[in-house]
């Protein structure tokens, strides 16, 4: 061997090297980044966090808009296994449509969910008392507040608020647009429910200038979620903790998705 043909081969080795090294460089990188991307995954589906419990709803919620199901938990030995105690992983609050079902609509089953539905929905202490018990109770660290596409509730409290708006004219012989401004003090005297409930959300979309039965559908689960955090204490406790997280979603019969709203 030559002096130079030592030296090219030198050359060719340091050559080498620095490949492999650039190799082994980009690999670990390559390798950080895979692990951080199913790190990320991983707590996207862990099932101990309210994100992953939420995304495992909405894949189901995928499956059920496409004609997908699995229909999950629902045989005897489920039934069985959940007679001594249940463990639900998120609490929900909808509708009482009977279009709404969650179950069906999340492509859960027994012992998935823990659900409360009243028209619209609407609040009372039965209802905050019901979603306090799924939190101190049952430990879920999820609560989904979902309202609906053609809500006869959100309907309803427009016509009652309509009426409402009429009526006060009469008696006060006064325009409409002289008392809007102070019409929650009403809304929130009145005796039906769906007026105070469900119309304050609808007065409260209209005075924000909202026009469509969608958006006081929406404004109306922001409302909502908003009374839930007012209304209960444990609800607000178990917030502070990061022991709890709460989303607003509407459900649309037309496709069968679930919409994530965001306020
Ligand atoms: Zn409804």
């Amino acid at each position: 061997m030559t002096d130079e043909q030592s030296v090219n081969d030198e050359l060719k080795d340091l050559d080498d090297d620095s490949i492999d090294a650039t190799q082994a460089r980009d690999a670990t990188q390559a390798l950080a980044a895979e692990e951080q991307a199913s790190e990320i995954a991983s707590f996207e589906d862990d099932e101990s966090t309210a994100s992953g419990i939420w995304n495992r709803l909405l894949s189901g919620n995928r499956r059920f808009s496409e004609g997908k199901m699995e229909h999950p938990n629902q045989d005897t030995v489920s039934r069985e296994t959940l007679v001594e105690a249940q463990n639900p992983a998120a609490a929900v609050l909808t509708c009482a449509d009977s279009r709404v079902a969650p179950e069906l609509v999340f492509d859960t089953g027994l012992g998935d969910l823990f659900v409360t539905r009243t028209a619209g929905p609407m609040l009372d202490d039965a209802v905050i008392s019901t979603l306090e018990l799924a939190i101190t109770q049952l430990h879920v660290k999820l609560l989904v507040v979902m309202g609906h596409e053609h809500c006869a509730a959100i309907e309803a409290a427009c016509e009652e608020l309509d009426e409402l708006v009429e009526r006060t004219e009469t008696e006060s012989g006064k325009h409409a647009e002289t008392f809007m401004d102070d019409l929650d003090g009403i809304i929130e005297a009145s005796s039906s429910s769906i007026l105070r409930e469900v119309g304050m959300s609808v007065w409260q979309a209209r005075m924000a200038e909202l026009t469509t039965n969608e958006e006081y559908e929406q404004v109306h689960i922001a409302r909502i979620i908003e009374q839930l955090v007012t209304r209960s204490e444990v609800i607000r406790k178990a917030l502070a903790e990061e022991k709890l997280m709460i989303v607003g979603a509407r459900y649309k019969m037309s496709n069968g998705l679930v919409e994530v709203l965001s306020f």
